[in-house]
């Protein structure tokens, strides 16, 4: 993000200038007249010689000095003036402002003080970069790579504390035809529904990842297997019975669901995923609509069913009938 869009967003974009023989009294009633956090500093042939913000005022009043309010500019401003262009780049600026120690930088443009912007502005300008990078545009789950970091920060976690874990993998049932019959919009609005039960049906600690297309990974800390299928199952019934509405159509969708737990044995966490990929497949190759967990349990929208695929499921290869496959 550059500098210019963040002007841009700002409320308050007035700049002011005051004389370093101005005293804090001044200062402090040109930053409440003008809603600012900070004035640039001028001489009189309008160089600028420093910054004074509502910080350098606060240290004033908290030294009891019953003078401090005629205190002069110059003898508090911030010397060091760095300031910035329109082009400048959030990220770098942020670096330049915590190398130098500043905590304001003036904006110019073709050498005119067009803005000041202050550090904490650039943060959360940041902080909201990093999420909108983190998040997938459509559904507003995390995207790969922030989830699978989060998953391998409660891999460790659990592992750690010898806490159960389980991991899951789901996936759209023919999405494919879905996307053929009533188009690509009302897919993705689908997508966007399914999200919304996913974030909605499990606790606030689970994470929700979006992996690619119309495929989800689950994270369920602190949950035993048995716990997190009965999670898995309650929102597979719930997605199947979702009526959503997509322009005139009404678009029913099943998903089935690949689940496995935390094992002293699991060597990291992309062998959770990789093991929940592969429970996917035979849930896929048995039918859809189903969980399959760890163990060869299943539950389809018919009914538990001991599975006879647990054993082959540990070979994603072996466990997938030609022609039948995901
Ligand atoms: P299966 O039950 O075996 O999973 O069948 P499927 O049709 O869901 O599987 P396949 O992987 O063949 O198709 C996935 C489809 O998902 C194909 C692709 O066009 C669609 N898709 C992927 N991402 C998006 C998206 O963001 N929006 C929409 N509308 N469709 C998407
Ligand atoms: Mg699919
Ligand atoms: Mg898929």
């Amino acid at each position: 993000m550059k500098v210019s869009e963040l002007l841009k967003a700002k409320k308050s974009r007035g700049v002011k200038g005051i004389s370093p023989s101005s005293t804090l009294r001044q200062a402090a009633e040109m930053l409440l007249k003008f809603k600012l956090g900070a004035l640039v500093v001028t001489d009189q042939s309008n160089k600028m010689v420093g910054i004074v913000s509502e910080r350098d005022l606060l240290s004033a009043v908290a030294s009891r000095d019953p003078l401090a309010a005629e205190t002069l500019v110059s003898d508090v401003m911030t010397r060091t003036v760095i300031s910035c262009s329109l082009d400048d780049e959030v990220t770098y600026l942020l670096h330049l402002m915590n190398e130098n120690a500043i905590r304001h930088i003036p904006v110019l443009r073709e050498e005119k003080l067009v803005g000041i912007l202050s550090i904490r502005e650039l943060t959360k300008a940041y902080e909201l970069l990093q999420i909108e990078a983190d998040t997938d545009p459509l559904t507003q789950v995390s995207n790969r790579r922030p989830f699978l970091k989060n998953l391998d920060i409660q891999f460790e976690n659990a592992r750690q504390h010898g806490h159960p874990m389980s991991v899951a993998m789901l996936d759209v049932d023919h999405f494919k035809r879905i996307n053929d019959t009533y188009g690509h919009d009302a897919g993705d609005k689908a997508l966007q529904e399914l999200s919304r039960m996913l974030i909605r049906e499990f606790r606030s600690i689970d994470l929700v990842g979006r992996l690619g297309g119309e495929e989800f990974a689950l994270v369920f800390p602190e949950t035993d297997l048995s716990g997190a299928y009965t999670a898995c199952e309650r929102l597979r019934s719930m997605v199947q019975s979702k009526e959503i509405a997509a322009d005139q159509n009404r678009i029913r969708l099943t998903v089935s669901i690949g689940l496995t737990g935390i094992t002293e044995e699991t060597p990291a966490a992309a062998a959770l995923l990789k093991r929940a990929d592969a429970l996917l497949y035979v849930a896929k190759n048995s039918g859809r609509n189903r969980t399959m967990a760890e163990g060869g349990v299943e539950v389809s929208s018919k009914g538990l069913v001991q599975s006879k695929e647990p054993e082959k499921a540990r070979d994603h290869g072996s466990a997938s009938p030609v022609g039948n496959v995901r």
